[in-house]
């Protein structure tokens, strides 16, 4: 199985209530921000330039829990920020796991051996890992020395105490895709339950456009990474893959990955801030979405985000015939914990990441959409650093 049967029962009884209630427009993944401070200060960050005035604030768990039974997502992706600072991130997650969702913990992985005991394993949580590389490029990448050793050893650590762990990795221009086939060598070896992948995709507020791609270049790039990464439980749907390669349209979801934060539900998209809503009903209703889109808004022109184009695969209306048949079949044929059949092992190790292949050192850390910390990296001005550390 690619994930735990019971996350796809969850997500089929979900689907076919709203189905057979005739809703439209619905979540999937609640994307949840409780906050945005972040340890790491990375070059050109979105979150921390979008969100500086209020980088101190914090949902508390009451209100985090007040949106989600709003919006009523299966799944939830607490991201941020880094959310292994948030002070009660064992309670929210215990509350969230209460009402029967899914959780997603979006990690740079540096505080998950410090505070594991804070949380107990299951198969409806993961560790969400970003990792952009092996050792030096990940490094390089987070600006920071160690981040990878010790995101590494709170994998170890995790999966040593029974925690089904994913790792997320955002694709640049300059990604070295042999790099990201030894980085997931690497972590099936440790047990990684599967691995995500999403373009990098540019803020408005990121000044470092060089490290993003056109579509064309998008499609390039994930038509080699299929090729290469096939043997891995890799668990972005093979219908956004499909789209990522160029082999088929979809339309913008962006509704059905809903972001909220300190400051209300973020429309229309993870990405871009046209405004912040009170509820979720307000989101949908108040958000013009005839006019989001390839070829409706200059800003979505090159987008192609798992934000707002993964939940297409699901909730879109350019569906193909054979689309559910491929989906069960590839949940089918997933394996957790390890490699597909075929994989190779070549034995490199961890610390073997030569860095350079990129050619990028501070700027490639910005710009992706997986709501992970390392994807909205902060910079040292204006960061909070006093505050994540007073928290700690
Ligand atoms: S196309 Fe991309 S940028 Fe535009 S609304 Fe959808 S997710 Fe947001």
């Amino acid at each position: 199985m690619r994930f735990p049967l019971s996350l796809t029962a969850n997500l089929t009884g979900y689907l076919a209530g709203k189905k057979i209630r005739g809703e439209e427009k619905f979540p999937l993944v609640m994307m949840l921000e409780p906050l945005h401070a972040c340890n790491l200060t990375c070059t050109g960050c979105g979150r921390i330039r979008e969100y500086k005035s209020t980088i101190n604030e914090m949902l508390t768990v009451e209100q985090c829990l007040a949106a989600l039974d709003d919006c009523g997502a299966p799944v939830v992706s607490i991201c941020g920020g880094e959310p292994m600072i948030y002070p009660e991130i064992g309670r929210l997650t215990s509350e969230i796991l209460k009402r029967k969702k899914n959780i997603y913990l979006c990690t740079n992985g540096m505080f998950i051996r410090k505070r594991l005991n804070e949380f107990e394993p299951t198969s409806r949580f993961f560790f969400n890992v970003h990792l952009d590389g092996l050792e030096k490029t990940h490094d390089l990448c987070v600006e920071k020395d160690g981040v990878f050793r010790e995101a590494i050893d709170g994998i170890k650590a995790a999966k040593a105490a029974g925690f089904l762990v994913c790792s997320n990795t955002t694709i640049y221009k300059e990604t070295d895709l042999e790099e990201i086939a030894e980085l997931f060598e690497v972590l099936r070896e440790l047990g990684v339950d599967g691995y995500m992948m999403s373009p990098a995709y540019s803020y408005a507020a990121v000044q470092t456009k060089d490290i993003f791609m056109s579509r064309e270049e998008v499609r390039e790039k994930f038509q080699r990474a299929s090729q290469l990464l096939e043997d891995f439980n890799v668990i972005t749907s093979p219908i956004y893959m499909e789209y990522l390669r160029g082999e088929r349209e979809l339309m913008c979801t962006a509704w059905g990955n809903p972001t909220y934060n300190p400051r209300g539900w973020k429309g229309p998209c993870y990405l871009m801030t046209d405004a912040h809503h009170a509820t979720f009903k307000e989101f949908i209703d108040n958000t013009p979405w005839e006019k989001y889109g390839r070829g409706r808004d200059p800003r979505c022109q090159d987008c192609m985000v798992q934000s707002g184009y993964e939940p297409s695969a699901v909730l879109g209306g350019n569906k193909k015939l054979g689309d559910t048949w491929k989906m069960l079949k590839w949940q089918l044929s997933g394996r957790m914990g390890g490699a597909k059949k075929g994989a190779k092992t070549n034995g490199h190790a961890y610390g073997k990441g030569n860095g350079h292949s990129n050619g990028h050192s501070n700027s490639r850390s910005s710009g992706n959409d997986n709501g992970h910390s390392t994807s909205a990296p902060i910079p040292t001005s204006g960061a909070p650093k006093e505050e994540v550390f007073r928290i700690l």
